[in-house]
């Protein structure tokens, strides 16, 4: 299909990342966990599972370079995951895990660990702590896990949850000497990332002075990332929300959802906009036409995308609205998207 709204080459660069949600099971049961992740909770991909995840993807996909393994917890998944992050050696992509980190209990199980993953080939890891998580797994298992995995050559972010201003999990990661100097030789890095409410009752968090300005980025997930969840199915997106918004789904893996599932989103219109706009954005446009008042309830553009898709005012609004906003939003996917693939011809070609 004619699609000049699609830059030549575009489908060489993107996707260029693989998310593979490894399982729903968690050591942990964080109260505003997106994925509502428990000990209970039993689903998981094999290793035989993501191995052909990958290799499928590998073939219809010439921009793959990033293999992301998350959860639920990946390193409950044990020997399957060193092998799938081996798998993932061998082809030549890089590949990042994020975990919660409660396997640096001590100094020697965090040792233990970070060398399977670094002899497995892992290049990133990511951290998640915050006050929610520190219920489950104790700060001072995160302080160990970052130091041993940078000490065997492995790039660490530590990513902790909003809270205030005051934030006692901020205070004691900064307090260690050890990691200080990890952070400065620049192997670990510290972020403070957002954390969405998902219940009514949740605790209030700070709200970031930038909140506005973050909010109203465009979204460089959609179209970039093809994720397979631990029920087998393809999703376009590995959003806080995409459980909730069918739309993001793609159908159950097989190479024939990624060859054509996976390339045809670039006709739904909705995803584009989601794309060049961000979600909160949209809402701002649409928000007052559909009646929804105050957006100050919004810290993270996955809430505002969830809101988008499950409203029904704003499905409405959206439906006859949107051709107002097709040619600017086609004409800015279509600049951005040409931006993206010179910019990565042109790395290719220094590389080269
Ligand atoms: S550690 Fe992560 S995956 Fe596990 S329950 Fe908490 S938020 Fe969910
Ligand atoms: S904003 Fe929407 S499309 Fe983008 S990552 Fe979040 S849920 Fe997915």
């Amino acid at each position: 299909m004619d699609q000049p709204w699609v830059p030549e080459g575009y489908w060489d660069v993107v996707p260029h990342t693989l998310t593979v949600i490894t399982t729903y099971k968690c050591n942990a049961q964080c109260r505003d966990c997106c994925f509502e992740c428990s000990p209970t909770l039993s689903a998981k991909l094999s290793f035989e599972e993501i191995a052909s995840f990958i290799d499928q993807a590998w073939q219809v996909f010439p921009g793959l370079r990033l293999v992301v393994f998350s959860g639920g917890e990946p390193l409950l998944l044990g020997e399957d995951l060193f092998a799938s992050v081996d798998h993932v050696q061998r082809l030549g992509l890089l590949s990042r895990c994020v975990t919660n980190g409660y396997w640096g209990k001590t100094h020697s199980s965090a040792t233990r660990v970070a060398r399977r993953l670094s002899a497995s080939g892992l290049n990133e890891i990511n951290l998640s702590t915050g006050v929610d998580h520190a219920e489950w797994v104790p700060v001072a298992s995160v302080i160990n896990a970052a130091k041993a995995v940078a000490e065997n050559g492995i790039f660490c972010v530590i990513t902790i949850e909003q809270d205030s201003d005051s934030s006692e999990v901020v205070s004691q990661v900064k307090a260690d000497m050890e990691l200080k100097l990890l952070i400065e030789a620049g192997l670990v890095k510290l972020q403070v990332n957002s954390w969405m409410p998902f219940h009514a009752d949740s605790a209030t968090r700070k709200i970031f002075s930038n909140r506005e300005e973050m909010l109203l980025q465009g979204c460089d997930q959609v179209l970039e990332n093809c994720v397979i969840t631990p029920n087998k199915e393809v999703s376009g997106c590995c959003g806080l929300t995409f459980e909730h918004i069918p739309e993001m789904k793609l159908g159950s893996f097989s190479k024939h959802t990624l060859e054509v599932g996976y390339f045809s989103q670039v006709q739904d219109f909705l995803k584009i906009w989601i794309k060049v706009d961000g979600p909160y954005r949209i809402l701002k446009i649409l928000g007052a036409s559909a009646g929804i008042g105050s957006l100050e309830h919004i810290v993270h553009p996955c809430q505002a995308c969830a809101l988008l898709h499950q409203n029904e005012r704003l499905r409405e609004a959206i439906k006859s609205e949107y051709r107002n906003h097709m040619g600017r939003v086609l004409r800015a996917f279509y600049s951005q998207s040409l931006i993206h693939c010179d910019s990565h011809r042109e790395v290719t070609a220094n590389a080269s």
